[in-house]
């Protein structure tokens, strides 16, 4: 029922966040907006030995850089596992009086000895229940399993995955030193916070029927499961850092923009019909769990790299010029005052970049002045005869009236056909003069955007360059 969705988002803060994790707080975040339901980020922090606060606030703002927003969570306080102990221990108690769990006192001596006899008949281990009728009031807390039956988990991705009590053991719910353990705090957690629908990786299926017994010793109803299949890399094994960039960071850090971040990860592993492209309200309008594919989806970097393109290219000006800003800055580079300039200038650029960091590396020139020329090119272009061309037009664009692209087009071909050059001769020499490059966006464009003082200040540097190195007998432009 619309309203009573409630979903949660529990990364454990070892590390940054992995994209697999992205994609699951991802589809949680969906599966809410999506139902009119709520978004909970909870922080699984008790291996208080592996999370930390550094690694918390990394996971935070990659999940804001991302806009997946949450409707509960931190900073209020009580969402992180190691503020919840009180209601780890209430309930623990509630099974103990129950009769639903039972204290055990077994050493890890003795259960180490019961595992290699277990491992030498071939056989799982399984701890025997030995302290379950002693009656002892300390130690170690088990869950009571059912020595009889199964428990079936209907996955929504998966469907019915039965698990035979026979292979599950009377798992510990607290340990000998009073710390609940990971699977105990889960329940627990889902079932104060009112979790309605649980959406996780597939590494945590082999938990759910533990945990099922679990609600079911409480007297809890058991909320609905999805698990997710595993990122895989190329060669379909599950994706580390050994395929290279696994953390959401190092996707920011490559120049993708987060809605193209967010249109992939809602691809790798769900599908509506033969589309790419979604935007986020397309997303949250199509999302259903039910369309979430149950076989691994292996993670391409072309494809993101293409898809960021698209989003380069149709993105509101105003937003790239916020987006790219950064980068700009970050490279010791300032974007002009002038805002319709910027985005004009970034306008150009759209086609040429898949990702913000190659947007800069291809617009740089209209931020910094050349500080070479292509060797090469200017060897073949800064000749005495070119040096004469480009005073040629450093006059004849000083005088031009009007310093726009048409008009600038206008000046060149008519001074192509009063010299008997073609428009590329021109053309390329000032490209190379202005840009330091041969290859840039559509030159007229180029110069109207850099403007009159700016495109006169290169041409005449270059002109300047090439007529040293005439008169230099080692030539070159350094
Ligand atoms: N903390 C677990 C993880 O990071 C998630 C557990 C869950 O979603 O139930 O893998």
């Amino acid at each position: 029922m619309p309203g009573d969705v409630r979903v949660r988002f529990a990364p454990s803060p070892t590390g940054h966040l992995h994209v697999g994790g992205a994609r699951t707080a991802l589809f949680n975040w969906l599966y809410a907006r999506h139902h009119g339901g709520v978004f909970i980020l909870r922080i699984e922090d008790t291996d208080r030995s592996r999370s930390t606060d550094a690694n918390i606030g990394d996971i935070v703002n990659a999940l804001r850089w991302l806009e997946l927003d949450w409707d509960e969570g931190p900073p209020t306080p009580g969402y992180r596992q190691t503020e919840r102990f009180d209601l780890y221990r209430e309930h623990a108690q509630r099974l103990v009086a129950a009769g639903r769990a039972y204290y055990c006192a077994c050493t890890p001596e003795q259960l180490e000895a019961e595992r290699a006899e277990a491992q030498a008949r071939n056989e799982t281990f399984r701890y025997s229940g030995r302290c379950r009728k002693l009656g002892l009031t300390s130690g170690a807390l088990r869950l009571r399993i059912p020595d009889e039956g199964a428990t079936v988990v209907d996955d929504l991705i998966h469907g019915p995955v039965t698990f035979d009590h026979r292979q599950l053991d009377d798992w510990i719910l607290v340990r000998t030193d009073g710390t609940p353990t990971y699977n105990f705090c889960v329940v627990v957690d889902d079932v104060t916070m009112r979790i309605s629908h649980v959406i996780r990786g597939n590494d945590h299926l082999s938990n759910t029927p533990k945990q099922v017994l679990c609600y079911e010793a409480l007297g809890y109803p058991v909320p609905a499961f999805a698990h997710v299949s595993m990122i895989l890399g190329a060669d379909r094994t599950r994706l580390s850092k050994r395929h290279g960039a696994t953390s959401v960071d190092a996707y920011r850090e490559q120049g993708i923009l987060p809605d193209a971040m967010v249109n992939y990860l809602a691809r790798l592993g769900w599908s509506s019909g033969d589309q790419e492209i979604f935007s986020r309200t397309e997303l949250v309008e199509r999302f259903d769990i039910k369309d979430v594919s149950s076989s691994g989806a292996i993670f391409d970097q072309t494809k993101l790299e293409w898809l960021n393109h698209e989003y380069i290219k149709t993105i509101d000006g105003a937003r790239l010029a916020a987006l790219v800003t950064p980068w700009l800055t970050a490279a010791g580079l300032t974007p002009p005052a002038d805002a319709a300039r910027f985005v004009g200038m970034l306008d150009t650029l759209r086609e040429r970049a898949r990702t913000l960091r190659e947007l800069v590396e291809v617009g740089r020139f209209y931020f910094e002045r050349p500080r070479e020329h292509e060797p090469k090119a200017a060897a073949k272009l800064f000749t005495p005869a070119g040096v004469q061309r480009l005073d040629t037009l450093i006059q004849r664009l000083a005088a031009v009236e009007s310093f726009t692209a048409p008009a600038l087009e206008a000046l060149y071909r008519e001074l192509v056909d009063a010299m008997g050059l073609k428009l590329v001769d021109l053309a390329q020499l000032t490209r190379l003069a202005v840009t330091g490059r041969t290859a840039s966006p559509p030159l007229f464009d180029v110069l109207a955007l850099l403007g009159r003082e700016e495109t006169l200040a290169r041409l005449r540097a270059a002109r300047d360059a090439g007529a040293r190195a005439a008169t230099s007998p080692a030539g070159g432009d350094k």
